[in-house]
């Protein structure tokens, strides 16, 4: 059995070559197994399929803005926990382990900056916060993010990307579904430009609210859309749902949405939308 033990000098590595995380992504839509820095070329879209991936507020952000510059603001605002929430684990635990994840205090980046020279007002959702989820802060951040396209009459983005409102908040994440509409409608009076951007997935509470009332309405290709899952819905209307029910082309051809844009023509299409639709104030002229 001794030569089974002896190992030859040189035939053997000591040393394991370890391949680092994250060298390979697999595709989720083709299961090609991709390089991560072609993913990162083709700005985190398949290659094969044209799968696209889910990506971050700051990869979206450098992505949408000039120089990929953003005026950060709101950004020391952190959830309490005023019900005292716990399920399989504490609510203020799941806070502290989203915050050391992204790396911000909460679920959505907002701020000021401009695409193709057009000053706006955006707000960013981060999946990667607890699933993006809407709690009073996301909530307020929005309304302040509204507040600042109001009171500089520049035009408003927010990219969504959200399973809904926080529900280890209650009430009071819902209520932020009234409280962002509500400051939306002073927006619209103004008639100041609002272009909501629905990335994989925009669901329920932020469904319900922002996310849907844009005046353009632009989502990724083959977005998950929609208010309650599909399950819930075949149940309460007792019927089977159509094909392709909930995606962004779904959507659009049941008028709810008004352009799919692939990720790489992204900041083009809002661009020509800005374009269209801004003009810059009087006194900023000549
Ligand atoms: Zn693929």
């Amino acid at each position: 059995m001794d030569w089974f033990r002896k190992t030859k000098a040189g035939l053997v590595s000591q040393q394991k070559k370890e391949i680092p995380d994250g060298l390979w992504t697999k595709c989720k839509g083709c299961s090609e197994v991709i390089y991560s820095r072609i993913l990162e070329e083709s700005l985190w879209v398949c290659p094969s399929c044209n799968y696209h991936f889910r990506i971050n507020a700051n990869k979206i952000i450098k992505l949408l803005l000039d120089d990929g510059q953003l005026e950060r603001y709101d950004e020391n605002l952190s959830s309490l926990d005023p019900l005292k929430f716990r399920d399989s684990k504490k609510y203020t635990d799941r806070i502290v382990a989203s915050q050391k994840k992204t790396g911000d205090l909460d679920a959505v980046i907002c701020g000021l900056g401009s695409i193709d020279t057009v000053p706006v007002s955006i707000a960013v959702m981060n999946f990667d916060f607890m699933g993006g989820s809407m709690g009073s802060v996301v909530g307020e951040k929005i309304a302040r993010a509204i507040e600042r396209s109001i009171d500089r009459e520049i035009p408003l983005v927010i990219v969504s990307c959200s399973g809904g409102a926080r529900m280890q908040e209650g009430i009071l994440s819902l209520m932020q579904m009234a409280k962002t509409s509500a400051l939306l409608a002073v927006l619209a009076k103004k008639k100041i430009t609002y272009i909501s951007v629905l990335t994989n997935p925009t669901t329920a509470g932020v469904m319900a609210s922002y996310a849907s009332l844009g005046d353009i309405i632009i989502a990724e290709p083959k977005a998950l859309l929609g208010f309650a899952g599909p399950r819930v819905i075949q149940q309460t209307i007792g019927q089977d749902l159509p094909e392709g029910f909930q995606s962004s082309e779904f959507f659009q051809e049941h008028g709810f949405l008004d352009v799919i844009s692939e990720r790489k023509d992204l900041r083009k299409n809002i661009s020509l939308c800005l374009h269209y639709t801004y003009t810059p104030p009087k006194s900023l002229g000549n």
